[in-house]
């Protein structure tokens, strides 16, 4: 019996549930075989300072042009990656890529600004990360001070070991920040104790917060709270313009969104956000 004739024709198939449904070992080697023929690329998001409205960072964030599947977002893939290892050598790609292209659009002659990286929880267990991101930025000739690497508070779980490798990557010379805060363990203890440069407010406080209460005094308490830390500040998931408003008066530092723009392949943040210098 077709699933139609058994009355389970309602059932819909998302793309995650096609993956899951793929074995590991074969979707283990659509992954190598797409990291080889270059079907993975990468777009970047401007991050915008609230003050002078200008394009003061970007965010690389990993697309997967799938043979069959179609364009796959990093939400249906990255966990798979995660789990079978590979989330390390694509890690590792979707580092040097994003390097390369800071790289390169600083030889180009355009105002220098810094690229954000994700970082898994798999890539900063490491115990030789600080240095093969050395050897990245080595390669590629791009200052450690054009490099952010982004992780998230779940990482900081053993703070000893947390502590070690961010001291080991900070020696290096670029900035972390933690992506998503405050929907991950909510110890302050490591804000004090980690090196740590940025706080990432998470887009699912920032969605209602000209609605919610509760979600404006997150947002207000984080901000003030980065301050007194001397932490740079940016917010996710900033879609409208009284959002802005309302974290421009927290003096919330930079935004990130739709509101500014959604994530654009290269050539697009190339022509669309950076600055050429001039002279
Ligand atoms: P993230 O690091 O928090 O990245 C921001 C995500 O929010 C992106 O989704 C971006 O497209 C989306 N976004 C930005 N502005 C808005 C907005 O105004 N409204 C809404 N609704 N969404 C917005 P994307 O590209 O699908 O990535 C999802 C997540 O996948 C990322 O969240 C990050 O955790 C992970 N990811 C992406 N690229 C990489 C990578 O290269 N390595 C690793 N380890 N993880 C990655
Ligand atoms: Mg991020
Ligand atoms: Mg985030
Ligand atoms: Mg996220």
């Amino acid at each position: 019996h077709s699933a139609k004739e058994l009355g389970l024709d309602f059932i819909r198939y998302t793309p995650a549930m096609k993956l899951r449904t793929q074995s590991k070992v074969e979707l283990e080697n659509d992954m190598r075989k797409g990291l080889d023929r270059g079907e993975f690329f990468l777009e970047f998001q401007p991050q915008v300072s609230l003050d002078s409205g200008n394009t003061v960072g970007m965010e690389a964030l990993v697309r997967w042009n799938h043979p069959t599947r179609g364009l796959l977002s990093p939400g249906e893939f990255i966990p798979l990656a995660e789990e079978s290892g590979l989330i390390v050598p694509l890690g590792e790609w979707v580092l040097r890529t994003a390097c390369q292209h800071n790289k390169q659009w600083q030889d180009e002659g355009y105002e220098p600004i810094c690229v954000s990286v994700n970082l898994s929880m798999r890539q900063f267990r490491q115990y030789n990360l600080a240095d093969r991101v050395d050897m990245i930025l080595k390669e590629v000739g791009l200052e450690a001070c054009y490099l952010e690497l982004e992780i998230t508070e779940t990482m900081t779980f053993d703070i000893d070991t947390a502590f070690e490798q961010l001291h080991s990557l900070k020696r290096l010379g670029l900035y972390i920040s933690i992506d998503d805060f405050g929907t991950g363990y909510s110890s302050l203890y490591y804000l004090k104790t980690l090196p740590i440069d940025r706080l990432k407010i998470d887009r699912s406080f920032v969605k209602e917060v000209m609605l919610d209460g509760n979600d404006a005094a997150i947002v207000s308490t984080i901000t003030t709270m980065a301050h007194h830390l001397k932490l740079k500040v940016t917010a996710e998931g900033v879609e409208s313009k009284d959002q802005l408003e309302f974290l421009k008066l927290q003096n919330c530092h930079e935004g990130q969104g739709f509101l500014f723009s959604k994530p654009v392949p290269a050539g697009v943040f190339e022509s669309q956000f950076l600055t050429r210098l001039v002279g």
